[in-house]
């Protein structure tokens, strides 16, 4: 058997909770179709299906989901948003209410004094909501709606004229509520125009899956999952959630909020959506009424998957991961740039006033609150420089930018450098600099890279804390007797060293070694600097070491006179000479004893380098 065969026997162990769910519900027969539109009295009671669609577009779905019923006052908090969209929310609000009225859907009542509806999920509100959507003409303003809901379901949706028609022919109690809300102003024109629309947007025809689809569009923030259309803007989502919260399932919401806890709303074509924000959307279909208008299937549906999947929206999952997945100092991580034994010193006894923060996932007010209070907390107590690294952040909000902001303010004020690193462009940088003060934009610095970062702290301790000028002897030039591989050589031994080398000058950014090319000889550093750097796969490079006069490279000529393992070019102009094998092998023959001070000192070197790798393994592992 394929994989895929294997794959295709297997169910879903979702779909079988759902298979499960609708097979223990279909036998519920309680409730009736709504009759009060004599065109939806016609439908069958016994059709049911369930959908649940997650905000990266998987569906499952049982039973009768691809049967078309009328959306009906599902479209309320959809038109909602459209008129946000179309006069903003001061406007809005001047008409409709986001108060709950804890009455029926078909209420005849408004605002004392103002006449203004309660909310936009009554009738009466909904009614006032499409008299605010934009457009010249009826049909413009038709189709203005039919697009937006077809954005939200991701597929071109249609009016079913027969439930319109039939509406519009017996709708006598919501043309009463049209006509007072145009008697308290509420309404500015022709009462009937905003009664058509609101008549045909309740007739827009779907099936489970479209529901569904419209709750996931609502989940993920406005846009289709599966199209990526955007359906409404981000700005608008969190009011129509709030008054599908309060008001979605009319004198039923106390209920509801605390059986299922989902933002939802009912239709009395026998469609119940709800919306669990940042994961899934519900979509459920069974046209048999409970006596307040909501689907007696759909309301079961709905509170059996939120209390068996654990999904009320005030039970909110703990943040999965730690936001601060590595935290370690200088005193035991360094950048790759090889230091001397001067500059080393200074970075062993200060290393700790220089703390890197690895971040991971999304940062937010609870999850960026604790770095901050960590880092304020531990600046009085000797940080000069906090790194935090952005390669692991999957999204920073506004309330983290802000902080991050104020936090470089801190900083300012207190002597402390922030470094942010791998922060990626666009989004998230260009937040950044809408919320930093300008002033303490010198207590900021953003690096490319973590390494980068490390070495910008490094140099500034330095600065602080070191020898005068420590930080800028790269231009030195040391002869090949100052030359750390000849360390305690005597005379007779460098002047046949001397005798063996040859000299080699490189313009800044000339290539001294390539990956791959034949290790011939071992490099003594006199001048300028060198970065040694391998080629990552996915493109670009990373650095291992950068070094300066007094150190060498290209070692492993010495051992097995193998291939080169990484490229070397010149940053700066350079001097060096090259120690070839065949050099090597004459002086090991001719000369042991010299031979062996320069294994001894490369081995030095090697103890160095494993020591501090041994250090940052432990503290990465910490
Ligand atoms: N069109 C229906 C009405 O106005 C919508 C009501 C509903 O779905 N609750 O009566």
């Amino acid at each position: 058997m394929t994989y895929a065969d294997a794959s295709s026997a297997i169910r879903s162990p979702v779909q079988a909770c759902l298979e499960q769910l609708h097979a223990r519900l279909a036998d519920l027969t309680a409730g009736q179709v709504a009759t009060y539109i004599p065109e939806l009295a016609k439908v069958d009671p016994a059709l049911f299906g369930i959908v649940i669609a997650t905000v990266d577009g998987r569906l499952y779905e049982v039973g009768d989901t691809r049967v078309p019923f009328t959306l009906q006052s599902i479209s309320k908090p959809l038109v909602y948003g459209v008129a946000l969209e179309d006069q903003g929310t001061e406007r809005v609000h001047r008409a409709v209410g986001v108060e709950p009225s804890g009455e029926a859907f078909n209420a005849i009542s408004l605002e004392p004094g103002t006449g203004r509806p309660m909310n936009p999920m009554i009738n009466a509100g909904a009614i006032a909501c499409s008299s605010l959507v934009a457009g010249a003409s009826a049909q413009a303003r038709r189709a203005r709606v039919l697009d937006a809901i077809s954005a939200y379901a991701g597929r071109p949706l249609a009016i079913d004229e027969a439930v319109f028609e039939s509406e519009r022919a017996t709708g006598h109690r919501n043309r009463a509520i049209g006509h007072m809300l145009r008697n308290y102003g509420i309404i500015e024109d022709d009462p009937e125009l905003a009664l058509d629309l609101y008549f045909q947007q309740c007739s827009v025809q779907v099936d489970c899956r479209d529901l569904a689809l419209i709750a996931a569009t609502l989940a993920n923030g406005g846009v289709n999952p599966l199209t990526a259309r955007r359906a409404v803007r981000a700005e608008y989502i969190t009011a129509i959630l709030s008054v599908m919260t309060t008001c979605g399932v009319y004198d039923f919401t106390g209920g509801w909020v605390f059986n299922v806890g989902l933002p939802a709303k009912s239709g009395v074509g026998g469609g119940v959506l709800a919306v669990l924000p940042g994961q899934l959307g519900i979509g459920v279909f069974s046209p048999a009424l409970d006596e307040r208008g909501n689907s007696v299937r759909g309301v079961q549906v709905c509170e059996t998957l939120s209390s068996e999947l654990a999904l009320h929206f005030l039970q909110p999952p703990r943040p999965s991961a730690a936001t601060v997945r590595a935290r370690y100092t200088l005193a035991e991580v360094r950048s790759k740039r090889r230091r001397g034994d001067a500059e080393r010193r200074v970075l062993d006894e200060h290393g700790r006033r220089a703390a890197v923060y690895e971040l991971q996932g999304d940062l937010r007010f609870s999850t960026i609150e604790q770095v901050v209070r960590e880092i304020t907390e531990a600046a009085p107590a000797g940080l000069d420089f906090a790194v935090l690294d952005f390669k692991r952040v999957s999204h920073a909000d506004q309330a983290a930018t802000r902080l991050l902001a104020q936090l470089v303010g801190y900083g300012a004020a207190h002597g402390l450098n922030l470094v942010l690193t791998r922060v990626r462009r666009g989004e998230l940088l260009a937040a950044f600099g809408n919320e930093l003060d300008p002033q303490c934009a010198r207590s900021v610095s953003f690096q490319p890279q973590l390494d980068l970062g490390l070495e910008w702290c490094e140099r500034g301790l330095l600065q602080r804390h070191g020898a005068a000028g420590m930080a800028g002897t790269a231009g030195a030039r040391c002869s090949l007797a100052e030359h750390g591989l000849c360390a305690g050589m005597s005379p007779a031994d460098l002047a046949l060293l001397q005798a063996c080398v040859e000299p080699h000058q490189f313009d800044a950014g000339m290539p001294i070694l390539r990956r791959g090319d034949p290790g011939d000889a071992l490099y003594l550093l006199l001048r300028g600097e060198v970065s040694v750097t391998v080629e990552l796969p996915g493109g670009g490079h990373k650095r291992l070491s950068t070094l300066t006069a007094g150190m060498s490279f290209g070692e492993l000529a010495l051992v097995n006179g193998g291939l080169r393992s990484a490229d070397v070019r010149a940053d700066t102009q350079v001097e060096c000479c090259a120690l070839p094998t065949t050099a090597l092998a004459r002086l090991e023959a001719e000369r042991p004893s010299l031979m062996i001070r320069l294994l001894h000192n490369l081995l030095a070197n090697a103890t160095l380098t494993a020591v501090q790798l041994t250090a940052e393994v432990a503290a990465l592992e910490a």
